[in-house]
């Protein structure tokens, strides 16, 4: 499960403490709703030359796993990706025609969101180019540089993807989580082939037993296709589907493994390698086990069909892969959280059923990411807990990681951006923002990752699919309410884990604002909320400003024409918070889909079209872009006579297009087609 920032640009006024550090540009390129960033990777140039060894062969494996996305997210993606790749390198004409300038910024869209769907949104982008302009482009470029298949003439080519592209009514959203519609069949991602919802949900159930304790989880690693009316998976493994792909990680992997810094670490790497080789779920548990385990190395990495987010049925993951190293300084704080984790548990507002009894190994740290690839690039998370398995988790615990470098550039980059000027209601909550917004943030992650997704327990016999479509935005609601509820706590002064009393009101005022308001400004007039995390903000924010209506402990007001959201009770919002957190768990414990789909559809999904018009005409006067994502660093590997690494360096130099541009060269490992 992953944590996507929230309020991103309000971090943005707290002033840190500069440290002594040279001058480091945070911010590359700023087009449509997207703005590009670097990460710095403190610490690298001090680890020990195997570990940056491990890291740099990490790395490569991440890397070579990208086209395995772009397919996943869509069919077409890697053929139109390569087409419009080869103008955008190879047109000899006027490159300064609007035509070409608009594919220029629609490539970029694509490369960010690994596909031609909206990363976030998941709805289809409208090029700002015409047909007669690209296929006219295209005919002037060298024909073997384009993504024709065998005998197929270009013509062809764009007889088949151009409706892709151009008519918005083909494949218009990713994933569509519409009440009531047929999901599978309306969703543009490319985990189902020809079946229908109610063809995959058969096949699934019929595979579950509620009688096992330790159940894989099913279809995570396969499309569900149908051959001669038969529903069969294909699988995603060495000599499967995605193949050559899986093979050059291996590579990787394998190089890795003969590095590792410990045996605990090299047991995790080759039971990873005999997953991508045999492709069977329980081997993929037997790894997730190990990985928990391995708690003591400082360099960590996830590299899987991970998340899944992406498939509308929540079973399909998406593949992806960062690679890591343990902060040391910044782990005491998370350390120190989750050596409390039973203590947390046990003083939650939840009825005592649906409360673990023994809170197993909730390990949490924070990291310095090295790399960043699939699902988790250019766009990212900043807190990551896994692994997904319910039963897993319960057993053998968690890990939960905070990625510090990430939180420090958005932090930096948004320095001054005038956001905070223009939404938060007075001078007072903007004090407390400068003066605490930084910590309560990270807090907050951390609460969400180490103890809330680790808190709670399914009553016995519960199916923990049971929650279907509404499943992810529960299980982010209960994990935010969970930090939410703590971070006043008086406990939390005790730990010395925040300054005072008022600290806490930093992230109660940023939440709301971003809740109730400000996060619409990733939303395009007219588009309901899609996104789980989005989902569950709104859900929290409007279901406590709904309940405290009667005695005013949020409001809307206005100042000059514009709205303001003006906390008056922070105390009576902490009591909405926690009774929300016990229904919330009670619906999750319980199974109870009926009450999850009323409390989405109520609170989560609709917008207020007035509000939702002047947030964004204020939004677009600050020239911001609401979605942020990164730019990777490049290492290089320097060897001596015999070919052994002598040292590994890192450069933060790269562009954005000519990284996308060099990684579609050089990690090409997909045909264009996968079927
Ligand atoms: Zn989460």
């Amino acid at each position: 499960m992953i944590g996507i920032m929230g309020a991103m640009s309000l971090a943005a006024c707290n002033q840190k403490e500069q440290k002594q550090e040279e001058p480091f540009d945070y911010t590359v390129e700023q087009f449509a709703d997207l703005q590009l960033l670097r990460y710095k990777v403190h610490g690298f140039d001090e680890l020990p030359l195997k570990q940056k060894e491990l890291v740099y062969y990490l790395s490569e494996a991440a890397l070579q796993g990208r086209d395995i996305l772009f397919d996943q997210n869509g069919k077409y993606n890697l053929i139109i990706r390569k087409m419009l790749e080869t103008v955008y390198t190879d047109y000899a004409g006027d490159r300064a025609d609007s035509n070409f300038v608009n594919m220029e910024t629609y490539l970029k869209r694509v490369w960010f969101s690994n596909g031609i769907h909206h990363h976030y949104a998941a709805d289809k982008f409208i090029p700002g180019f015409t047909p007669e302009f690209f296929k006219k482009a295209l005919e002037s470029v060298d024909a073997s540089k384009l993504p024709l298949a065998e005998g197929e003439t270009l013509e062809e080519l764009c007889r088949e993807v151009f409706p892709v592209i151009f008519d918005s009514t083909v494949m218009p959203k990713r994933i569509n989580q519409a009440d009531g519609e047929d999901l599978v069949l309306t969703s543009a991602a490319n985990y189902y082939e020809g079946v229908t919802q109610k063809e995959a949900e058969d096949f699934y159930a019929s595979m579950k037993n509620p009688n096992d304790t330790m159940p894989v989880m099913f279809g995570l690693n396969s499309r569900l296709v149908k051959v001669d009316g038969k529903v069969k998976e294909k699988v995603w493994k060495s000599g499967g589907l995605y193949g050559e792909a899986i093979d050059k990680i291996i590579y990787w992997l394998k190089k890795a493994e003969g590095v590792a810094e410990n045996e605990a670490q090299k047991a995790v790497i080759s039971k990873l390698i005999q997953f991508y080789q045999d492709g069977d779920l329980k081997t993929f548990d037997e790894y997730a086990i190990l990985w928990v385990k391995d708690l003591d190395s400082r360099v960590d990495f996830v590299n899987g069909f991970t998340e899944s987010y992406g498939d509308p049925l929540g079973m399909k993951a998406s593949w992806e892969s960062i690679v890591n190293f343990k902060d040391l300084v910044s782990t005491k704080r998370t350390e120190t959280i989750s050596a409390n984790a039973q203590w947390f548990e046990d003083h939650s507002p939840v009825d005592k059923r649906f409360k673990k009894e023994e809170v197993k190994g909730v390990s949490a740290k924070v990291i310095t990411a090295a790399i960043l690839a699939g699902d988790l690039y250019p766009a990212t998370a900043i807190g990551i807990n896994l692994p997904n398995s319910n039963w897993i988790r319960s057993v053998h615990g968690s890990k939960s990681v905070t990625i510090g470098n990430l939180t420090d550039a958005y932090n930096k980059a948004a320095h001054g951006n005038g956001f905070s000027d223009e939404f938060v209601y007075s001078e007072v909550e903007k004090g407390w923002l400068e003066k605490y917004g930084d910590l309560t943030g990270d807090l907050h992650t951390d609460l969400h990752e180490c103890l809330g997704h680790g808190s709670g327990q399914l009553l016995p016999g519960v199916d923990p699919d049971a929650l279907k479509a509404y499943g992810s935005t529960i299980e982010e609601a209960r994990a935010d309410l969970f930090g939410l509820y703590y971070l006043p706590d008086k406990k939390m002064r005790k730990l010395g884990l925040t300054p005072d009393d008022d600290a806490y009101k930093a992230e109660y005022y940023s939440y709301m604002m971003n809740g109730l308001m400000t996060q619409l400004v990733r939303i395009e007039l007219g588009n309901n909320v899609e996104e789980a995390h989005m989902r569950n903000r709104q859900l929290i924010a409007k279901w406590a400003f709904e309940k405290g209506t009667a005695d005013k402990v949020v409001e809307l007001v206005k100042k000059d024409g514009k709205t303001y959201v003006k906390v008056n009770d922070y105390e009576k919002l902490r009591g909405l918070f926690g009774e929300l957190l016990g229904e919330i768990q009670r619906i999750k414990s319980e199974g109870d889909f009926e009450a999850a789909r009323q409390l989405v559809e109520s609170y989560a999904v609709k917008v207020d079209a007035d509000l939702h018009q002047e947030v964004l005409a204020r939004y677009e006067k600050l020239h911001l872009a609401p979605y942020k994502g990164f730019v990777n660093p490049v290492y290089k590997a320097e060897t001596d006579a015999e070919g052994r690494i002598t040292n590994v360096t890192v450069s933060y130099t790269e562009g954005y297009a000519e990284q996308m541009l060099r990684y579609s060269k050089d990690y090409a490992n997909l045909p264009y087609r996968n079927e």
